[in-house]
């Protein structure tokens, strides 16, 4: 029998693996520069939480949940996205005695049996936060915002676009879901069965319809922002003013209202080129009422956004931003029994160091060994065999390595056995992985080959930069 993964889950390899690693290593350093810091959550939750959260009429709760009876006997679902949980988290540990606002992210996967197609897949991912609190200042929707755009630019993400709309709060949304409820009646006929269902589950839901037909129906119906009550026309004006504070431009869109019941004024949507019918990588909103629907204090006030991480990597993909780095730094050819000891030890200094280093586990013979170096893209070979032995050194062969274009031009003459002043041969050319690794230091390792032989030559030093 020949196993295969589950249609719409996949398996993420090296190398996008790793640069998913970078994105999300990317998503915790700028959020934590704004104080955000991780929760990480449990994958599964009691059913009723997204049923309360997301809403008994929703897509997601009615026809995507992955949900299970446990044991015991309580319906069990695995999590179709986070926001529910970390406002349950919120609630039970008593997050609202802490000072000012709370600011949590998260990173992981979601579930949704949804029909799956590029960009859209029953196990995805995201990299959300939420900031939960007594506040719903309008400079709080605009930080989250900047926050969010500031982790697009250092990934240097291009292309995204920002939407925003208000969709109004308890005392105003209610009156325009029904003044649209009617209007959508009378051109019932005309549309298609999934919006005729919304007309009665969710007519906010309606707007959402990429349907080509229904477009032109849509565009004549009644808007949210003719129907704002003062407060949230203030609150929406101000998020815009602090939007223009921090430079940040921005779309308006009165047909973004998103798919979920619990959001309520500010909503906001990015989208990125690459992606085709799925083009949002990230959503968002407040949702005021929330803790209090679950449970909690009803003065508490949440905002916050999903990005979907598999989207985002799909549209870094399309640009040169994608392209990953690291790969092999050395590939330690060793040739003969007495070298495989020092070799060991040597690759032990280099990985200490931060290199990448591949050390054969069987003795190879040399064409093979560095066919193999070659294959595997590492950038030098560093050669070990009885003559380097006796003599205390290595060989070090430049091989082209991953990105041939990008390397050190300057460093093409330095190969070979000895190089540098008497005492020492060099070894390991490092200028750019150190730059890599390291940021700003450059230079190369060198080691010294002393009285005391071979085996203590392998305490490498930074002696020079290779400018010199
Ligand atoms: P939502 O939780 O529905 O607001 O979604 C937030 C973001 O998650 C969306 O903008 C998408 O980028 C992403 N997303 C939602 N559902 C999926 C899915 N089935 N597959 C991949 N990404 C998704």
């Amino acid at each position: 029998m020949k196993f295969q993964a589950i249609k719409g889950v996949r398996d993420i390899l090296p190398p996008e693996s790793a640069l998913w690693n970078r994105v999300e290593q990317t998503a915790r350093e700028v959020f934590g520069t704004f104080g955000f810091a991780e929760i990480r959550l449990p994958i599964f939750e009691q059913s009723e939480l997204f049923a309360r959260s997301v809403g008994q009429e929703t897509d997601i709760v009615s026809k995507e949940m992955y949900s299970f009876q446990d044991r015991d006997e309580s319906s069990i679902s695995l999590r179709p996205e986070a926001t529910a949980s970390v406002v349950r988290a919120y609630i039970e540990h008593g997050m609202q005695t802490l000072p000012g606002n709370v600011k949590l992210y998260y990173v992981g996967p979601m579930f949704r049996r949804e029909r799956p197609q590029k960009g859209r897949y029953r196990q995805f991912y995201q990299i959300g936060a939420e900031v939960l609190g007594p506040s719903d200042a309008p400079g709080i929707d605009a930080e989250v915002i900047e926050m969010l755009l500031a982790f697009f630019e250092r990934l240097k993400l291009k292309g995204a676009v920002l939407s925003i709309n208000s969709i109004g709060d308890k005392n105003c949304r209610p009156a325009y879901v029904e003044l649209l409820r009617a209007e959508l009646q009378k051109v019932r006929e005309q549309l298609g069965a999934d919006s005729q269902r919304r007309i009665d589950t969710n007519p906010l839901r309606v707007l959402d319809s990429k349907l080509e037909h229904e477009q032109v129906i849509i565009e004549k119906l009644p808007r949210i922002a003719d129907h704002l009550c003062a407060e949230c026309r203030v609150h929406y004006d101000e998020v815009k003013r602090h939007l223009a504070l921090r430079g940040i431009a921005y779309q308006e869109n009165w047909r973004l209202v998103r798919g979920l019941d619990y959001y309520m004024r500010t909503t906001f949507e990015i989208t990125a080129p690459g992606l085709g019918s799925q083009n949002a990588v990230c959503g968002g909103g407040r949702y005021d009422g929330l803790v209090e629907l679950l449970g909690g204090q009803a003065t508490t006030k949440g905002i916050g956004f999903a990005i979907g991480t598999d989207r985002l990597m799909l549209s870094l993909q399309e640009s040169p931003a994608g392209e990953v780095g690291g790969g092999l730094d050395v590939y330690l050819a060793w040739f003969g029994a007495a070298a495989q000891p020092v070799a060991i030890k040597l690759a032990r200094r280099l990985r200490d160091a931060g290199f990448v280093v591949e050390l054969p586990a069987v003795e190879m013979k040399f064409g093979k060994s560095l066919g193999l170096a070659d294959r595997l893209k590492a950038r030098h070979a560093v050669i070990l065999g009885n003559d380097e032995l006796a003599a205390g050194v290595v060989a070090v062969k430049r091989l082209p390595g991953k990105n041939p274009a990008s390397e050190d031009a300057g460093y093409k003459g330095v190969q070979g056995l000895s190089f540098g002043d008497a005492r020492s041969n060099v070894v390991i050319p490092t200028r750019s992985a150190f730059q890599d690794r390291r940021g700003t230091l450059s230079g190369f390792a060198l080691w010294s080959r002393g009285p005391e032989g071979f085996l203590a030559a392998l305490g490498m030093t930074m002696v020079r930069s290779l400018a010199n």
